[in-house]
């Protein structure tokens, strides 16, 4: 990145939302008809941006891979599932709303918000002690005493078919990875595939959140890529490829210093991770590495990312270990994606539930045994796209410039003619424009004014401009102007492909 004294990262999170509504990368849901809280639309270039960082992702972690599969499940499952799963009984958040003006806050975000102290381990009883002990307010009216404390469940309920009720009930999935462990026996039995591996997944999932916000950080639908690896119980540690990751280093904040209401990070290496028992298993650090590497690569700085280990309050019932990857976002460290050890729970509960045996068998020994969750790589596709957005947008002197890493720009080399009302020029450029269409992903504009469209390129984050000249005519070359540096260079048009290539991969 540019560190001239100019260049300043994104302020806020408004800031950005307004950015993406006016280039049309994200507009609010429903917004013709008032909107619908916690729901978003992607606009033209925000669906490609999101489209490049779903199929990086399943390249990495599915098609380059050869011990991992995908599947596709329903986003409407039988509430069979969900009741197995344990969400059904206790996928709740805690609710507070305000005697004034009725609105509604999650408890733990409104203590944590205002005392700055974690509250997500708390339970409801501690969270009416903290609220009431501190005379907390509501924050929207700043008047309002509050209700007590109650949970309140996440799932959205349905019916499927013409009969309303509890026989017809179904639940929207609130999370992708219980239609991978409901068809761990259908993959296992047709996909050829041998503990220990993986089973990817990514698609819709939704949530009726108490209070959605942050733009796209919470809200009700959202989009997961979520990874589930299996291994036999007793060889977690088995994991051929744990050396190359063993001395990469990350910060971590461990559970111990968060016990201690620090947020001192430890630097360690994702061996450190494993030896000292901060995770399970060889194989939870090393997709805990897969996964933090991925992001770096996509352009998230290491300042910007840490590991956060979950405290044993704060588990989730199905997990044996957990860390959060969290991002610097502009308001605050939160959670960028996640990774349980879910030890053998989801398979169990799924076996018990369905009456369905899950279990493998083990040709050494001649016994059955449950597979186990050694890692679960879990993302949210639009936390990962509003910390590239965060990351990327720059105020540069006085243009705004979306430092996207070229892979991801949803426009890559975009073509103008120097002047729109010359026929010889606009033939040229088209011709330009054509032979590059096939290999790039390419803008053509005819608007006259090279300086603003350089501007408007910038701003969506176009890696490289193209403009054609009167001496492009005489010399069959063009001006190739890079983004970030602003340096514009000649190229003759025989040698464009190889040069925008060097440059964009
Ligand atoms: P949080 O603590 O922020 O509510 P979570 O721990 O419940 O998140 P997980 O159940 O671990 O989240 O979900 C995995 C990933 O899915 C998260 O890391 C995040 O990227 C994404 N995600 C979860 N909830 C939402 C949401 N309401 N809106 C957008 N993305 C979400």
């Amino acid at each position: 990145m540019n560190k001239s004294q100019t260049v300043q990262p994104i302020k806020s999170i408004d800031e950005l939302a307004s950015f993406c509504k006016r280039r049309g990368f994200v507009y609010p849901g429903s917004e013709l008809y008032g909107g619908l809280s916690g729901f978003w639309d992607y606009g033209p270039l925000g669906v490609e941006l999101k489209n490049k960082i779903k199929a990086d992702w399943w390249k990495r972690f599915v098609s380059d891979r050869d011990d991992v599969v995908g599947i596709d499940g329903a986003i409407v499952n039988n509430q069979q599932i969900w009741v197995a799963s344990g969400h059904v009984g206790s996928f709740a958040d805690v609710l507070v709303d305000c005697k004034r003006c009725g609105t509604k806050h999650r408890a733990d975000v409104l203590i944590n918000d205002i005392l700055t102290i974690p509250a997500d381990s708390m339970t409801v009883e501690q969270m009416k002690e903290t609220i009431s002990k501190n005379n907390i307010k509501c924050p929207a009216c700043k008047k309002g005493e509050l209700t007590e404390p109650r949970k309140f469940n996440l799932l959205f309920k349905t019916h499927v078919g013409a009969v309303e009720g509890e026989k017809s009930a179904a639940y929207l999935r609130g999370e992708t990875c219980q239609t991978i462990f409901v068809n761990f026996k259908n993959v296992f039995d047709t996909a050829r595939v041998k503990l220990p591996f993986g089973i990817a997944q990514m698609g819709k999932a939704f949530r009726n959140e108490i209070a959605p916000r942050d733009f796209l950080f919470r809200s009700r639908e959202f989009e997961q890529m979520e990874l589930e690896f299996f291994a036999d119980p007793r060889k977690l540690d088995d994991c051929p490829e744990f050396e190359k990751i063993a001395k990469k280093k990350v910060s971590v904040l461990t559970a111990a210093e968060q016990i201690k209401k620090s947020q001192n990070v430890t630097e360690m290496t994702f061996g450190e991770l494993a030896e000292k028992v901060y995770v399970k298993s060889k194989w939870h650090a090393y997709w805990l590495c897969q996964h933090y590497d991925w992001l770096l690569e996509l352009g998230i700085s290491a300042e910007n990312l840490r590991l956060r280990e979950h405290t044993k309050d704060e588990l989730s019932h199905y997990a044996v270990a957990t860390f959060d990857i969290e991002y610097k976002f502009p308001f605050g460290w939160k959670e960028l994606g996640g990774q349980a050890d879910r030890g053998q729970f989801d398979l169990t509960q799924h076996s018990k539930f369905s009456k369905k045996d899950l279990s493998c068998f083990d040709e050494e020994t001649k016994q059955r045994f449950i597979p186990y969750v050694a890692a679960e790589p879990s993302q949210g596709v639009d936390r990962a796209f509003l910390a590239l957005l965060a990351e990327a947008y720059t105020i540069d002197g006085d243009r705004i410039v979306l430092k996207l890493k070229p892979k991801l720009a949803p426009v890559q080399v975009a073509v103008f003619p120097l002047l729109k009302n010359d026929e010889k020029l606009l033939k040229f450029a088209l011709e330009v424009r054509k032979e590059l269409k096939e290999k790039f992903i390419t803008h053509y504009e005819e608007s006259g004014n090279i300086g603003k469209s350089y501007r408007r390129q910038d701003e969506i984050g176009t890696p490289v401009c193209i403009t054609v000249d009167f001496d492009s005519l005489k010399k069959k070359d063009v001006t190739v102007r890079d983004r970030d540096t602003m340096k514009q260079t000649r190229v003759k048009v025989k040698d464009l492909e190889k040069y925008l290539k060097e440059l964009i991969n």
